[in-house]
Order: C-alpha cells, then sequence, then structure tokens
C-alpha cells in the first residue's frame, strides 16, 4: 500500500490509509489506546480499539513516545465532543486495523514540545531531536523557503549563482581567519573566505554581470548576539554597470516580494524604506542601525531602512590592525574596496577623515541586516586607498591579483551581502539566531553533538607538517 502523509489525510475520510512516523504522545482510555503520531506534515491522532483489532491493539500495548511506526487503517470522522478545532487533522482520527512497530525508542533527554527551556549544550548535543519540534521544523522550512524565493526572484532577474572556493586566501573584512594547513606546501595555509568579496568583484572582470551566491562566510570570532559564532550565510551580490541606487531598490523590491509572499502576517512599517544618512542617525537616533518600529512590542512590525554615507574611514583599532589592516590612523568603515564618494575625491588627499564611502548598510528593527558598496574600479584609486589604510609593500602584494585584475577592463560595479541568518531570525521571530539554523555551533564556539573541535593523530599531524603545543593548565598550588 502506497504511503499517505498526515497532511492528506482530511481529504481521505472512510478511506484505507497506510501512514508512518514518530508516536508523539500515548494516552490509555480503559482499553482503547490513542496516540498522537507525527510525521514530517503534521500530527494525526490514532485509536486503537481492541474490538476492531485485537492484534493491533496488543501490539499497541508496547508502543511508547517516539517509537516509529507503520499503521494501517480507516480515516474516521471524530465524535462531536472531540472535535480540537487547532489542529488541521482535528476532526477526523485514524482507527487503526494494523500496527507495526519499524524501531523503539529511549526515553528523550527532554520533551521536544518544549526546548525553549532546555539549556543549550544539552539541546545541542541532541539536536537531532530537538529538530523534532515543530516550532524548529518551522523555522527549517521557513528558511529554505527564504532561499528558495531568493534563488528563484534572482535567477528570473538574469542572474548566476556561482560557487566561489572555500579553500582561498584570507580576504580582508576585519575578523580573525580559520586557517587550514596545506599538507602539500609545508607551512603555507589556506584561509577560509570571511566572505567572497574578492571572487565576485572578480567575477564583474569576468564579465559576468550579475551574481549572486547562497555564500557560506567563516570568521574566527568570539560568540555574538546577532552572529553564529565560526560560520554564517550571506545572500552575497554583486551587479556590474550600476549605480548605489540600482542595488538599494533591488534589495528593497526583493525583500518586500519575499516577506508579502511567505510571511504575510508581517507588516513593513514605510515604504519607500527610508534612506538616512551616517550622521542623521548617529545625531536624530543615537545609533548607525536606528530602530525605526512604530511599536516596538509587536512581533509581526517590520521596520527597514538604509543607512547612507558613512565616513570611508574610521580610525583604527587594534584589532584592525592585527586582522589585516596596515599600520595607519585609518580603517577602512566598511571595507578596502569601497569607492569614495565621487565629490569626495579630493579629500582623499586634504582630509581624509572627512571623506563619504558608497556605502549602503541595511537596517531592520534596530539589526544591521547586511552592507554593501559601490566598488572602487580604478586601480589608481585603489592604490591609494592601501596607502591611506598603511599597507606595507608586501600587504599590497597581497591584492596585487585585484589591481592586475583591474587593468583589464573592469566595468563599474557595486554589491551587497545581506545575512540570511539575520533576517529569517526576524522572519520566523525568533529571539537567537541558532533557531534558524540546523547545526550551529553552541555559544561556546564547539558543537556538543559532534564533538568539534578535537584533537587529531600524531600521523595527520605529520602529515601537515605541524607540531602542537598546547598551553599547560597551571599547576594546582597546595
Ligand atoms: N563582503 C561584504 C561583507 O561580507 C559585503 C559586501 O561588501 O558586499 O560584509
Amino acid at each position: 500500500m502506497q504511503r499517505t502523509y498526515v497532511s492528506e489525510t482530511p481529504q481521505k475520510i472512510g478511506e484505507k490509509v497506510l501512514l508512518q512516523g514518530w508516536v508523539n504522545v500515548r494516552r490509555d482510555h480503559g482499553k482503547l489506546i490513542f496516540f498522537d503520531l507525527r510525521d514530517m506534515t503534521g500530527i494525526l491522532q490514532l485509536v486503537v480499539n481492541p474490538k476492531v483489532a485485537a492484534q493491533a491493539h496488543k501490539n499497541a500495548q508496547a508502543v511508547r513516545s517516539e517509537y516509529v511506526l507503520a499503521v494501517e487503517g480507516t480515516i474516521k470522522k471524530r465524535n462531536e465532543k472531540q472535535i480540537n478545532n487547532e489542529l488541521p487533522t482535528g476532526k477526523i482520527e485514524l482507527e487503526v486495523s494494523k500496527l507495526t512497530v519499524l524501531n523503539k525508542s529511549e526515553t528523550l533527554p527532554f520533551e521536544i514540545d518544549n526546548t525553549k527551556d532546555v539549556n543549550e549544550e544539552k539541546r545541542l548535543k541532541y539536536r537531532y531531536l530537538d529538530l523534532r519540534s515543530e516550532r524548529m521544523k518551522k523555522n527549517l522550512k521557513l528558511r529554505h523557503k527564504v532561499i528558495h524565493f531568493i534563488r528563484n526572484y534572482l535567477t528570473d532577474l538574469g542572474f548566476t549563482e556561482v560557487q566561489t572556493p572555500i579553500l582561498t586566501k584570507s580576504t580582508p573584512e576585519g575578523a580573525r581567519d580559520y586557517l587550514v594547513p596545506s599538507r602539500i606546501y609545508p607551512g603555507k595555509f589556506f584561509a577560509l573566505p570571511q566572505s567572497p568579496q574578492q571572487y565576485k568583484q572578480l567575477l564583474m572582470v569576468a564579465g559576468l554581470e550579475k551574481y549572486f551566491q547562497i555564500a557560506p562566510c567563516f570568521r574566527d570570532e568570539d560568540a555574538r548576539a546577532d552572529r553564529s559564532p565560526g560560520e554564517f550565510y550571506q545572500l552575497d551580490l554583486e551587479v556590474s554597470f550600476v549605480e548605489q541606487n540600482d542595488i538599494l531598490e533591488l534589495i528593497e523590491k526583493l525583500f518586500t516580494a519575499l516577506v508579502q509572499t511567505l510571511t504575510p502576517e508581517k507588516k513593513i512599517t514605510q515604504t519607500p524604506w527610508p534612506r538616512i544618512s551616517h550622521r542623521e542617525a548617529k545625531t536624530k537616533y543615537d545609533s548607525d542601525k536606528p530602530d525605526l518600529r512604530k511599536n516596538k512590542q509587536d512581533p509581526n512590525e517590520l521596520a527597514f531602512c538604509w543607512v547612507l554615507d558613512f565616513p570611508l574611514f574610521t580610525e583604527q583599532s587594534e584589532e584592525d590592525f592585527f586582522y589585516g589592516s596596515g599600520e595607519s590612523k585609518w580603517a577602512p568603515s566598511h571595507h578596502m574596496f569601497t569607492a569614495p564618494h565621487p565629490d569626495d575625491i579630493s579629500l582623499l588627499v586634504s582630509d581624509p577623515g572627512k571623506a563619504r564611502g558608497l556605502q549602503h548598510d541595511l537596517v531592520l528593527n534596530g539589526v544591521e541586516i547586511g552592507g554593501g558598496s559601490i566598488r572602487i574600479h580604478d586601480p589608481k584609486i585603489q592604490e591609494k586607498i592601501f596607502e591611506l589604510i598603511g599597507f606595507t609593500p608586501e600587504q599590497k602584494k597581497q591584492f596585487s591579483h585585484m589591481l592586475e585584475a583591474f587593468t583589464y577592463g573592469v566595468p563599474p560595479h557595486g554589491g551587497i551581502a545581506p545575512g540570511i541568518d539575520r533576517l529569517i531570525r526576524i522572519l520566523a521571530s525568533e529571539e537567537r539566531i541558532a533557531e534558524v539554523i540546523a547545526f550551529p555551533l553552541a555559544g561556546s564556539v564547539s558543537d556538543p553533538m559532534m564533538g568539534s573541535p578535537s584533537e587529531v593523530t600524531e600521523k595527520q599531524l605529520k602529515e601537515l607538517h605541524l607540531k602542537v603545543e598546547v598551553p599547560k593548565k597551571k599547576k594546582k598550588i597546595n
């Protein structure tokens, strides 16, 4: 018999069906045994009546929560008194005629219907159980739909999705790199991309014109409230022959259509999205990510805005210096490929701190959802920026491929990279970003389920020409 999904059962009253899934809850009512059976599409009540199916009833007695079952029976209407209008299957039940246990289950370490209060390490250690909850499945499905929508929308506009390398070279986004030792080149390392920034610009040199990627990005940072530690996903996007306004309009249209289609209960506070200068944001809202919601208690309000006209440089912090910047007073506000405002080019010489950049930040409900910019496409200006941020000749050499590429006919181009996890967290009305990621690292930047990071064998280290020196634990003083 072909399998029926729970979601199809309301259309099958009076029919004989086969269902497969997990036991959500089991209740005994005297002679009758009731189960809720859960599959990926929903939950359905099963009734096992010894008078109807003696053997099934016998089998059912051993069944516990989370057992995996195959059940055959007839879909029937429930008695008036038993109707549950909260459930799509609340008016029906399956009268079981045959019940087979496909697999047993131990008692779970926590109840899956209420995992919000379970501690994080435990939830992540048993993430495959945590993901059985309706809430987590809903979040993963929303995530899938958002990515599917974006792919279709951009494909229809002539964009090409391109996968860029994961084993690459340090990309300067201001964070610490994850490094991968090379076996073949002793003492040399790949870096995991902090973003595909250089590749997407090189794809513009290649003439692709409209690129996007649902791109994994890796940054070795401590856990932050607005970013899952270790890795996260961006809608990475780049377009040639555009002005800043084209990028802003593209993203505004895309996200507006996405919200209307996938989360129509959400209402966008203001359209077109307000565009605020960095200075205005700072003076009026005391923040470069202003929260423009009218009612901050309303989980269905979405207040998007653009923040523009950022200063091209900020005063360099110790971190900027350590993670890839040059030795100078200035560090790029966004990154070193951001174009200066055309009216401010002369300021690069006279007063660099006053120069504005063609950067655009997208803010949603007070959270920075993504940033981007129109890029420098003049190698001379690019060199000037390298100089202003204090690059040594050695550091400049690291980007010589970009400067060289730009000598072969680079189109004017620009892009943006909205964070997928951040956006979905807000669309799913979740407080924590980990709730919309299938297998996130814990706040401790480790994976309690896989047990990573983990030690490797001597042989592996040797092949990689590595020696490990683990800091000694402090000796106890008696
Ligand atoms: N690469 C930038 C980032 O990851 C985004 C961009 O400029 O497009 O923030």
